[in-house]
């Protein structure tokens, strides 16, 4: 069989795997023996697959591949983040940071490569959109994090959490993001609570209540604004879908589940979304939805126009969401020193939106 036809591995979730043994005339637990070999053991070559008979690993050489992303670079923050820039095809990279906390440690994946949606404060809108990572692409961060951390001289860091607050709308990339999480939680894979594993969504509603079909993890929304005039400025998808829906949606989705709870992100634009009547109109949108919020100090980049909050407005807006009744914390920013703080992933992109073409003919255009 040529080379590129070959499965990779990482494509197939258990259920997969097992239909992929079985055609093979093998009996479906190899499944969940590959799964723990590859993400329990860490191995990408069938060789070492004691455990498997000789022929059917051979078989397996010619017929798969356990293909994970190679990693480009390395960098770690003075604070411990830890950020690999991974190649994933000839013209495109993608990032994945790794945060130690004292309890945890959380990876921040990526979906995309690139972004569509055009947030006007997020430097990954500014890379412009290539395409979505396949499962391989998604798990494969994890893979490769996973190894990175267990051969460092501190291998004491595990990956407890996973969220999808890398580059990229993980609901536009529905079925490869659920696939690659139902491999997160498997048991005989990562084992991932699903409460720690966090999708993070700039709203696309349909794909919300199709996400409460599929699995049953964590749900983060990007609301960042009380009303939508202003939000349409900072998520521009707030047009096709507006607060009211996105709201509706979010109750759905915790609707009958007990203690779930929607993690509402705000990102702290001084003069535009901090004031003190903002932080009232978010705590009233707010009542009667399940919720804790999540304030995120900006993070500049290159070409931003956009400065964050001081330390003191938001203080006073979390003071007026706790007195509202909603649990709001200020998210800590980490490894902003490499670059690897939210909104500042970037990898790099071959533009295929045509994004970057046009924000240059608009630049001409205004200073010509
Ligand atoms: N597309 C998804 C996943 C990205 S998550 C989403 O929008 O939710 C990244 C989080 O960081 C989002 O809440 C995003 O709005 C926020 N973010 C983006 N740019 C930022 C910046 N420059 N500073 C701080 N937070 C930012």
């Amino acid at each position: 069989m040529a080379e590129h036809t070959k499965v990779n591995l990482l494509d197939l979730d258990r259920q997969e795997l097992e239909v992929f043994f079985t055609g093979m005339g093998e009996k479906p637990f190899r499944a969940s023996q590959m799964l723990k070999w590859i993400y329990q053991f860490a191995v990408d070559d069938f060789d070492a697959m004691t455990n498997i008979s000789k022929s059917l690993r051979a078989r397996l050489e010619r017929e798969a591949e356990i293909r994970v992303p190679e990693i480009v670079s390395e960098q770690q923050s003075a604070d411990g983040t830890i950020k690999w820039l991974l190649r994933i095809d000839s013209g495109n990279s993608i990032e994945t940071v790794f945060i130690p906390e004292t309890d945890r440690g959380t990876l921040c994946v990526s979906s995309q490569v690139g972004c569509a949606l055009e947030c006007s404060f997020c430097s990954t809108a500014q890379q412009g959109f290539n395409r979505n990572l396949s499962t391989a692409e998604i798990i494969g961060q994890l893979w490769v994090a996973n190894k990175a951390l267990q051969c460092m001289p501190r291998n004491d860091r595990v990956i407890s959490n996973v969220v999808l607050m890398g580059m990229g709308e993980p609901l536009l990339n529905f079925n490869n993001v659920v696939r690659a999480m139902n491999i997160m939680t498997d048991d005989h894979a990562y084992g991932l609570s699903k409460r720690r594993v966090t999708v993070s969504t700039s709203g696309v509603v349909p794909a919300i209540d199709r996400l409460k079909q599929a699995t049953d993890v964590s749900l983060a929304v990007s609301l960042h604004a009380p009303v939508d005039a202003l939000r349409e400025q900072l998520v521009p998808l707030n047009r096709k879908y507006p607060i009211k829906e996105l709201l509706q949606a979010c109750k759905r989705y915790v609707e009958g589940e007990h203690k779930r709870k929607i993690t509402f992100e705000y990102v702290m634009l001084a003069g535009v979304n901090d004031s003190l009547q903002q932080a009232r109109q978010l705590g009233r949108l707010l009542q009667g939805i399940p919720c804790k919020i999540n304030l995120i100090p900006f993070n500049p980049f290159p070409s931003s126009s956009y400065r964050c909050s001081s330390a003191q407005s938001i203080d006073r807006f979390r003071q007026i969401l706790m007195q509202a009744g909603l649990i709001t914390v200020t998210r800590k920013t980490r490894g902003d020193d490499i670059d690897a703080a939210c909104g500042q992933l970037a990898g790099k992109v071959e533009d295929r939106s045509k994004r970057r073409l046009r924000q240059q003919t608009k630049e001409v255009n205004f200073s010509g």
